[in-house]
């Protein structure tokens, strides 16, 4: 435990801090939040501050709708993007009942539910993500375009790269909040960055994605840009990934390294990971949750199309990363910005310790450009696609047991029927493609 309930109290009156945004996140992944006033501190902090739950999409009917918000001490944070007199603080809540039952919609409580099997086990999640955006122009009415000037590629620099400034700041930022930052550099597409958080257990680390979302937007604000994390903005350059890396620890030991040869994944490593691969189809509606997601897995743009593992090239949905030791870890390449990091993180563990449980053997690892592989080459090692769209995902997590008992009823139908509701939607309209293709021709 970080803080107490009078080390918040302290620092709300000492900070002068005016108002306290309650915050939780929809299964869609979207932040919500109530703003209270400083006023109504104890009352948040005894757990009775109370919502609609009817109102936010995919979570309850009218007649059950009274939800409660019970904050998490340790999350309290000053943002440091408001002023500094009247401050305005955070705290991330669970989602509970009137009958003080947590919500079985709250993604937080699904992930807290799979770290706590793993704690079962013994052992502790621990990821880094690195979440890749852009960075666009804003038109005269300060509404977001795709437009950019900047010309910059994988790790250039000023005068070329035009975020560059921006992207400081938001490292800064996310300092301040306590988000420890690794690395971060321009990507390969012009406008395209990437920030890379340091290493923490999953339940930090998914509430630092949100924050994270939420700070960057707002810096990239005041450099005049809109920071996108849209998965494919445009075609024939590279999309975003937000790519996982993950590894387990027990009494704070790494057993993802194999202490008897530096060479070789531990026993624990490769279970995880013949869990993952198991799973994957499965996943993909939560790890690549919009339409517009599978336009960024297609091959020739770095993001992964198959479901293979690799130690050596980048475009198989899992790398084992040259690092070993305590750093020892495996990438899960699949995951895009768009997603909801609770249930991403929540269903990628629980496949992971499945495999662990029953000791799922991965199959052996592909070394070869799989973009390149003819299709002969493909079957002959089975190698299978990822869902090819929302349409087929949906249809893959409805199948998987598995995944639906991770999720749970409530999650797995309210998001289901909203995925397919976005998938008609989409199929149904006609597009400019079209046009352009038959109008003339037919
Ligand atoms: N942008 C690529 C993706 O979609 C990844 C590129 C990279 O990090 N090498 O996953
Ligand atoms: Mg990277
Ligand atoms: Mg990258
Ligand atoms: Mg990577």
């Amino acid at each position: 435990m970080k803080f107490t309930r009078e080390d918040i109290i302290r620092m709300v009156e000492e900070e002068d801090v005016e108002f306290i945004r309650l915050q939780f996140t929809d299964i869609f992944g979207t932040m919500k939040n109530i703003a209270i006033t400083a006023s109504q501190l104890e009352k948040a902090l005894d757990n009775k501050c109370m919502f609609d739950g009817s109102s936010i999409e995919g979570f309850v009917r009218v007649e059950e709708s009274d939800m409660y918000l019970h904050p998490d001490l340790d999350t309290f944070t000053i943002f440091p993007w408001r002023p500094q007199q009247g401050k305005v603080a955070r705290l991330i809540c669970d989602v509970y009942r009137p009958d003080g039952t947590p919500f079985e919609g709250d993604s937080r409580y699904i992930l807290k539910k799979v770290i706590k099997e793993a704690a079962d086990m013994g052992c502790q999640f621990d990821v880094g993500p690195e979440c890749e955006f852009f960075l666009y122009h804003l038109d005269d009415n300060g509404q977001p375009t795709t437009i950019t000037h900047e010309k910059a590629g994988y790790f250039d620099l000023g005068p070329v790269d035009l975020g560059e400034n921006a992207r400081r700041d938001m490292v800064m930022t996310l300092e301040d909040v306590g988000i420890g930052v690794e690395a971060s550099h321009h990507e390969v597409a012009p406008a395209q960055h990437e920030i890379d958080l340091k290493y923490g257990d999953a339940l930090a680390m998914a509430d630092n994605l949100m924050t994270f979302k939420q700070a960057v937007k707002t810096i990239a604000k005041r450099h005049g840009l809109h920071a996108s994390f849209m998965p494919k903005p445009k075609q024939n350059i590279n999309g975003s990934g937000m790519h996982i890396n993950m590894s387990l620890s027990r009494d704070g030991v790494n057993i993802f390294a194999n202490p008897e040869n530096e060479k070789e994944l531990s026993k624990e490593a490769r279970y995880f990971m013949g869990g993952l691969l198991k799973y994957m189809k499965g996943m993909a509606a939560i790890t690549n949750p919009l339409i517009n997601s599978y336009k960024r897995l297609i091959p020739g743009y770095e993001a992964p199309v198959y479901i293979a593992w690799s130690t050596q090239n980048r475009t198989p949905l899992i790398r084992i990363p040259m690092t070993k030791g305590e750093g020892q870890r495996i990438e899960l390449r699949s995951p895009d910005p768009s997603s909801n990091p609770y249930l991403v993180l929540a269903v990628c563990l629980a496949a992971g310790l499945d495999g662990i449980r029953n000791q799922i053997e991965p199959p052996e690892s592909v070394d070869s450009n799989l973009y390149e592989l003819s299709e002969q080459e493909k079957k002959d090692i089975g190698l299978e696609r990822l869902p090819e769209n929302l349409n087929e995902a949906v249809r893959e997590l409805e199948k998987s047991e598995f995944i639906c008992n991770v999720l749970g009823d409530h999650i797995v139908k309210n998001y289901c029927k909203a995925k397919k509701a976005e998938w008609e939607e989409y199929t149904n309209q006609v597009t400019q493609w079209e046009l352009d293709q038959y109008l003339y021709r037919i």
